[in-house]
């Protein structure tokens, strides 16, 4: 990020972009480490006052002073009303991030694997919602002008956002658009959930999505797995994005900070299963985009010798035996016979075949969270599962799905670690998961301005 950039920003009346009001002169006063240490504490914890800085960081209350005063001058953060006084009687400021700097986001909502509407959103850089707009992409997708249609309705709706809730005084400082599927540098390079991109082999389709929409729109675009927007999302905002508040039993906690700096989610969505990876306070995308995806992982083994391994399975992948082929509730649903899912956990206890399916797909995702756990060690594994799933009972579908996955990780996890790896669990709908996705969405544009690469 430098001064003065004029490409950044809302459109205004010619339909150019205003520059963002951000004053910072240098890339590498947002890169060093204590200024790093304190934008992530403030994006986690704000409003923040300077006394806690210094106690919560270890830093000193001389650098504390000068990064805060830097962040000030810059715009990114500026002082809130007082809301009491210290022990002198001066008054106690509390930081809060800027409201005039906005960032964007944009989900790619997928059904029966072809692109079917897009959510937008405009937030703060702390995450709050400024306002949303959707719109439904109820085109043929079977022609060689689908990619630049799609690109075509994701320009418009980011207009949309731009004049509906970036008023006069604030700026655009960045999009960020998220969609399920294989995505290295910005480029698409194989989405089932959109059917865009290929396998490889001779008919490699790859899309540079990030690098078309930056031509369209001259703002910074990142554009990202889906999952692992999400992920980010979590690491840099906390607790507020692990999940909504819907607690299964028993009720879990927060998770604290060394966890939301470690940890592997699974989102278990409608048609397929997603994974991110954050390892030492950053995202991992590995060495091409990959790293982190649970759904594909194999799940041939691992079942306790009293179980008889599942029947080999297709996953719409092309190969066999994917751990989503077995636990997604297309999967499911498959299994059983049933429309959807709600339908599904209606069946009823007696169904012994219901409920071997349900305790079968908790198994396979407990088989494939044992497998993580034991190559990766991380401190928490955060479930993102859908509502239906959540167990009222021991006896109901959620009982049954997550009893067979707790046991599959106990029963497949090295030495220890399955008493000492954290499993959070977060339940909820799908219009929900969507919501959460493109609010995470947005976070991809502030994991880029906090590690001074926009
Ligand atoms: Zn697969």
């Amino acid at each position: 990020m430098t001064s003065g950039r004029s490409d950044t920003g809302q459109r205004d009346q010619d339909g150019a972009f205003r520059s963002a009001a951000i004053r910072t002169t240098s890339r590498r006063f947002l890169t060093g480490p204590n200024t790093q240490t304190v934008l992530r504490h403030m994006l986690r914890h704000a409003p923040a006052i300077q006394r806690d800085l210094v106690r919560n960081l270890k830093l000193s209350s001389t650098t504390v002073s000068k990064i805060t005063t830097a962040l000030k001058s810059s715009g990114l953060i500026c002082e809130d009303q007082p809301e009491s006084r210290g022990a002198r009687g001066h008054p106690i400021v509390p930081l809060v991030w800027s409201r005039d700097l906005v960032v964007l986001g944009v989900a790619i909502n997928d059904r029966d694997d072809l692109p079917e509407s897009l959510l937008g959103v405009a937030t703060t850089i702390d995450g709050r919602l400024l306002g949303s707009k959707s719109c439904s992409l109820s085109h043929q997708w079977d022609d060689e002008n689908r990619f630049e249609r799609l690109v075509t309705a994701i320009a418009a709706l980011v207009h949309q956002l731009c004049d509906s809730f970036v008023g006069a005084h604030k700026g655009v400082i960045g999009l960020g658009v998220s969609l399920g599927g294989h995505v290295e540098n910005g480029t698409i390079r194989f989405s089932i959930n959109t059917g865009i991109g290929s396998r490889g082999g001779a008919g490699d389709i790859y899309f540079p999505l990030q690098d078309r929409l930056a031509e369209l729109l001259t703002t910074p675009v990142f554009v990202e797995n889906d999952v692992n927007a999400i992920a980010n999302s979590i690491l840099l905002l906390g607790n507020r994005m692990t999940g909504i508040k819907r607690a299964p039993f028993p009720i879990e906690a927060d998770l604290s900070d060394d966890e939301l700096d470690d940890f592997v989610l699974i989102a278990v969505l409608d048609g397929g299963v997603g994974g991110g990876l954050v390892v030492d306070g950053r995202l991992r995308r590995g060495a091409t985009g990959m790293a982190g995806e649970a759904g594909h992982i194999p799940i041939t083994s691992g079942y306790p010798t009293n179980t008889s391994a599942p029947e080999e399975r297709k996953c719409r992948c092309g190969h066999v035996n994917c751990l989503e082929a077995y636990c997604s509730p297309a999967a499911i649903l498959q299994e059983l016979q049933c429309g959807s899912l709600a339908d599904a956990v209606m069946l009823p206890e007696s169904h012994a075949a219901a409920a071997e399916a349900f305790m079968s797909a908790g198994r396979a995702l407990g088989t494939a969270i044992a497998g993580l756990a034991n190559g990766l060690n991380p401190r928490a594994f955060i479930l993102h599962l859908p509502l239906e799933l959540q167990a009222a009972s021991p006896r109901n579908a959620g009982g049954f799905f997550d009893w067979g996955m707790r046991h599959a990780i106990i029963d497949n996890c090295f030495s220890d670690t399955a008493e000492r790896t954290r499993v959070a669990v977060r339940f909820s709908s799908q219009q929900e998961q969507r919501h959460r996705c493109a609010l995470a969405s947005a976070q991809l544009v502030v994991e880029r301005l906090i590690c001074g690469n926009l």
